[in-house]
């Protein structure tokens, strides 16, 4: 509390400038600019270009290649207006070396007589293409008049990413007056010595090269985000977020959180197990154990490939809430994941006398409230469900621990969303995040940095890896009597149809449509099918007789995708797999395989195939490791996707990219230590300065 007080004052001293600061900026402009994110003039500043042209040397016209941009100067020779299926401007120029055609489809009245005054001087810039009748032209370069002998451009003229009704010249006006004032608006923050250290430049300088650069610079480097100008700025936003997330964790480690201590309750549950936890499940146990006996609270990410049994350890957790008296909670994406694990839930621990609920948003009325009351009454001891349960009404007599299930559907904020909701006369519940997709280490470090992690890297014994194919559509018949033999013979099969577009309509309708072949076609199988747009109620019967074995096709959207587990089912067809990134097929592919029966995953592809979806489904086949599969992910989709937030915005970097920097990582970790050591004051600025006013998740 006193500290967001003290941090409140403080930026009441230090405001940014706004950027109505700056001339000529309206409401009406500030409204476009505020649409690109920019609200303060140190935004203008961070708002780098996208491209550059290079308008520094003049291209003699009878130099000029076709498929190049170039500037011209040259005199007008004589312009028509021609009429033919279209109208348009022609435009003949000399420049003593050759003649150069301009074509406008488009012009204004202004621009016709411009042009239509032989003699006039005009230096232009397009690409040049071969003309229809054999000679060189431009079509609607940028014309500008000039007197002779005006010197050419010194710098590199830059593109801004623009919104509709910005012009560029605007955004390089807005750039050019920020620049008069670079040091107060970005005062260096980073040590000099780091700076010589990493080689890298002052933040000043960064800027005004990234924004005028001297017409030599390699417009390559700039472009790819490569020149050290630019690399300077992603090392810093990437320092600001990994500042952010760690302080983030100081200030949730400061707070005090039940120590819980074990009374034997989750011993004898493992002991009535029907099978002996692996060495992975023991050791990540034991981990987690040691946190939550601290009387502060765990901040512990959990790991654990398709099928390595997280439920499991995620119940032993929730023992050591309940045997100290406390309450513990369970939140999964989606309903028909929340569903299974309370159905685990209370498998495994009614027997032990402990109450487990199911809150899901479609309970209502005085089921509700009942159930409300005695959660809020501590009756119930485990509360099972989607994000519904950190709605406001639910409060809880004492949350001990929340556990999040399948994390990468959720984002940073949702995690600070449940670590408010326990926080209860000053104490903060402990908590386990749980993710079945592997993340690749470098990306764990940026985008987990408050947690501590741990890896189940075993899986139960007795698995056999999925034996996986790729099959041409073509060979459909084929492949739907393998699923009558195999169904035949006791084996229970899904079939997959994933996102057609990115519609959910359309992709329940194409599932529907597939069950309602595969029905005419096998009318000896019981078919089920199961989508997004079902009720819950609906969803939950079909998964309950696939489970008991009445249903032995299940036609599915990727609503399956995370943790379903019915261990009977060793058959899956995925359709269109070419349209899904890998960590998702590998998901998908995790849902067999988790019996003692061999398992097969047939990927039917539409033919042909490009070469990044050959490679994927190659990479598929090979390869039964998620870690593996999620780093040959992340090369071939970038990081966005791989942690599951392109959708959500969630990582918000404005120049940094996890993939193209991720060499940085390392440092950025290193230097963050030392920056929090040794260097707070900049800490604060840093975050400020990266992570303003629109996502305020380094603050608790
Ligand atoms: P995930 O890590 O993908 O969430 P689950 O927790 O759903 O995996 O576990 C997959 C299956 O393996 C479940 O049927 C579970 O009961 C079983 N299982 C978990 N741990 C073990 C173990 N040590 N030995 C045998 N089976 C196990
Ligand atoms: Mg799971």
């Amino acid at each position: 509390m006193e500290l967001n007080v003290r941090e409140a004052a403080q930026s009441l001293t230090a405001q940014p400038l706004p950027v109505t600061a700056l001339k000529g900026v309206g409401p009406k402009l500030a409204e476009r600019l505020r649409r690109l994110g920019i609200h303060t003039a140190e935004d203008v500043l961070l708002h780098l270009p996208l491209r550059y042209q290079d308008r520094s040397r003049m291209t003699p016209i009878n130099q000029l290649q076709p498929g190049e941009e170039a500037l011209i100067e040259a005199q007008v020779l004589s312009s028509e207006v021609v009429a033919r299926s279209r109208r348009f401007l022609l435009c003949h120029l000399a420049d003593g070396t050759g003649v150069l055609t301009l074509r406008f489809f488009h012009f204004s009245p202004a621009q016709q007589q411009l042009l239509g005054q032989p003699g006039v001087r005009l230096r232009c810039f397009g690409e040049v293409r071969q003309g229809y009748n054999g000679g060189l032209e431009m079509i609607h370069p940028e014309c500008r008049r000039i007197e002779p002998d005006t010197p050419v451009e010194e710098r590199l003229t830059p593109f801004y990413p623009a919104t509709a009704g910005l012009q560029q010249f605007t955004l390089r006006n807005l750039a050019e007056q920020a620049l008069e004032q670079t040091e107060a608006l970005l005062p260096e923050l980073l040590p000099a010595t780091l700076l010589t250290q990493l080689r890298l430049p002052p933040i000043a300088e960064a800027v005004r090269l990234l924004h005028q650069p001297p017409a030599e610079t390699s417009v390559a480097e700039l472009e790819s985000g490569h020149h050290p100008a630019r690399q300077r700025l992603a090392f810093e936003e990437l320092l600001a977020h990994q500042l952010s997330l760690r302080r983030l964790r100081e200030r949730t480690r400061r707070q005090a959180a039940p120590p819980l201590a074990g009374s034997g309750l989750s011993q004898r549950f493992l002991e009535r197990l029907p099978f002996t936890l692996t060495g992975a499940q023991q050791r990540v146990l034991a981990e987690i154990a040691e946190d939550l006996a601290q009387p502060r609270p765990m901040l512990r990410l959990l790991q654990g490939d398709v099928g390595s049994g997280k439920t499991v350890v995620a119940a032993v957790a929730a023992l050591r809430a309940v045997e100290t008296g406390a309450q513990a909670a369970l939140m999964a994406p989606t309903e028909l994941l929340a569903e299974q694990h309370y159905r685990n839930f209370r498998n495994w621990l009614d027997e032990l006398g402990i109450e487990v609920a199911w809150l899901t948003g479609r309970l209502t009325g005085k089921a509700r409230h009942t159930l409300l009351e005695r959660l809020a009454a501590g009756d119930i001891q485990v509360a099972v469900g989607t994000h519904a349960l950190f709605q406001e009404a639910v409060a809880f007599a004492e949350l001990a621990l929340v556990i999040v299930d399948e994390q990468h559907r959720f984002g940073v904020h949702q995690r600070l969303a449940l670590r408010e909701k326990g926080r209860a006369g000053g104490r903060c519940p402990h908590q386990l995040i749980m993710t079945a997709t592997p993340i690749p280490r470098t990306l764990a470090m940026s985008a987990y940095a408050d947690l501590d992690t741990s890896i189940i890297d075993e899986l139960p014994p007795g698995r056999q890896p999925v034996k996986t194919v790729a099959a041409p559509d073509r060979r459909r018949a084929e492949i739907i009597d393998r699923i009558r033999r195999a169904c035949l013979s006791g084996c229970q099969a899904y079939w997959v149809c994933p996102l057609i577009e990115e519609s959910e309509v359309l992709q329940c309708q194409a599932a529907t449509v597939s069950a309602e072949q595969l029905t005419a076609l096998l009318p000896e199988l019981r078919i089920g099918l199961v989508h997004g747009r079902l009720s819950a109620a609906a969803k939950e019967a079909v998964m309950a007789a696939f489970k008991a074995g009445e249903i032995d096709l299940l036609v599915a959207t990727t609503v399956i995708e995370v943790g379903v587990d019915v261990p009977n089912a060793s058959l899956m067809i995925i359709e269109n797999p070419e349209r899904l990134g890998l960590t998702q097929l590998h998901q998908l592919r995790g849902r067999v395989g988790r019996g003692t029966a061999e398992s097969s995953c047939v990927l039917l592809y539409r033919p042909p195939l490009s070469e990044v979806a050959r490679t994927r489904l190659a990479v598929l086949r090979e390869c039964h490791d998620g870690f593996e599969i999620a780093r040959r992910d992340l090369e071939l989709r970038g990081p966005g996707e791989v942690l599951g937030t392109r959708q959500t915005g969630e990582q918000n970097l404005r120049i940094a990219d996890l993939l193209r920097d991720q060499d940085w990582l390392n440092v950025v970790r290193q230097t963050a230590d030392g920056l929090l050591r040794e260097h707070p004051d900049c800490v604060e600025r840093l975050i400020r300065r990266w992570i303003g006013a629109g996502t305020r998740y380094g603050e608790v």
